[in-house]
């Protein structure tokens, strides 16, 4: 325990940062660090190190509770034995301490949000992830495969944390109500408050033997492989939701979601537009004047496609159907072809001929030429 690192500081967030601040540090890190991604022989350490982080700050309780007692706080909030740890530390006030834990005296304060004493299964959050998925195969989709950690609710004891039913037993504290009375001789008379039984957190009961299998947690961490349909079309930035592999729910209520978050690697030659595909064509000035046919690469491989007599530089020359497929299962995009006209600098002595005795021949016509036009319009 002495040598753990503070939670802020594995996180390299500052105390005062907000839920936001923690969850976009977390998930930078925990890219960074993934087992999968990183190889070094620390990351898995490292990864392990980022996510207890996380658990503890993500949780309002749990980070009110680490903030005031530090690591200590935390012993007991997740060992699931009660907080032994404050009965032998002096504290003969329970309610003092957990008045301060949960921000208010009474069940006032109790009100939103994940409180400790509502039972009631609450879905786990869902968490994000980033993929990287070639060019193409946003293109055309395909079948991938992830590893995932993802905490699954202990078969052994099927979550209860305990060794056999028998080993649950009625908090002795709040004879299983969850709540205890303090009463305090104040100079106004007797004051009483209500509050969380400090002995079983609210549960109403306690665990005499803890399951051997999850060490009192009522879930374990797994690792599974996952395999996930690339959808032909996905583009940059879109998700695909995986159901059930988020992170884990309270009081026996189900996982959050894992979004598998795209990023499309760029293609060396081909952009995408949305569904559209944009490639630039160099087009040699003679072709572009005379008009021919040439073979497009598209990602569909390569498209006849005519080149009209005349061709300027810029214009863009429709494929149809040739883009990306449609994620909803519509039509395909188009591929847009830019025309850029070329000119060939390394002539045959035959060409430069060629090209000379066309020179010579529009200088000695009447027809007048594009210099001619270009040229009217400075008188
Ligand atoms: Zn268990
Ligand atoms: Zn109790």
């Amino acid at each position: 325990m002495a040598d753990k690192r503070d939670y802020y500081e594995v996180l390299g967030v500052p105390k005062s940062a907000t839920e936001d601040e923690i969850k976009k540090a977390y998930r930078s890190l925990a890219k960074k660090y993934h087992p999968d991604v990183n190889k070094a022989p620390d990351a898995e350490e490292k990864f392990k190190e980022i996510n207890e982080a996380y658990e503890v700050l993500r949780d309002e309780n749990k980070r009110k509770a680490y903030d005031q007692f530090g690591f200590a706080g935390m012993e007991g909030a997740q060992a699931g034995g009660g907080f032994s740890g404050f009965q032998t530390g002096g504290f003969d006030d329970f309610g003092d301490i957990f008045s301060q834990f949960f921000g208010g005296s009474g069940f006032g304060g109790f009100g939103g949000g994940q409180s400790y004493r509502n039972n009631q299964p609450i879905k786990g959050e869902n968490t994000v992830r980033q993929i990287d998925i070639d060019f193409m195969d946003a293109c055309f989709g395909k079948t991938m495969e992830f590893n995932v950690d993802v905490d699954e609710t202990c078969p052994d004891c099927n979550g209860s944390g305990a060794a056999s039913p028998s080993d649950i037993e009625t908090c002795p504290t709040c004879h299983g109500s969850g709540t205890v009375v303090t009463q305090r001789r104040t100079m106004l008379g007797v004051m009483q408050t209500q509050g969380v039984c400090p002995d079983c957190r609210g549960t109403g009961k306690k665990i005499r033997k803890v399951c051997p299998h999850c060490r009192g947690k009522g879930y374990n961490t797994n690792r599974s492989r996952i395999t996930v349909n690339i959808p032909a079309g996905i583009n940059d930035g879109q998700s695909i939701r995986v159901a059930g592999k988020g992170e884990r729910g309270l009081n026996g209520g189900p996982n959050g979601d894992l979004y598998l978050q795209v990023n499309v690697k760029p293609h060396k030659v081909f952009e995408r537009e949305g569904q559209n595909i944009l490639l630039e064509i160099p087009v040699t000035a003679v072709d572009a004047t005379l008009g021919t046919e040439i073979d497009v690469p598209t990602i569909h491989g390569d498209v006849r496609m005519k080149i009209d007599a005349g061709t300027q530089d810029g214009k863009i020359l429709r494929l149809k159907g040739k883009g990306v497929p449609s994620l909803r299962g519509g039509a395909n995009g188009d591929q847009l072809c830019t025309v850029k006209i070329t000119v060939d600098k390394n002539l045959t002595a035959r060409e430069k001929e060629l090209y000379r005795e066309l020179q010579k021949l529009q200088g000695n016509q009447n027809k007048e030429t594009i210099w001619d036009k270009f040229r009217k319009q400075f008188q």
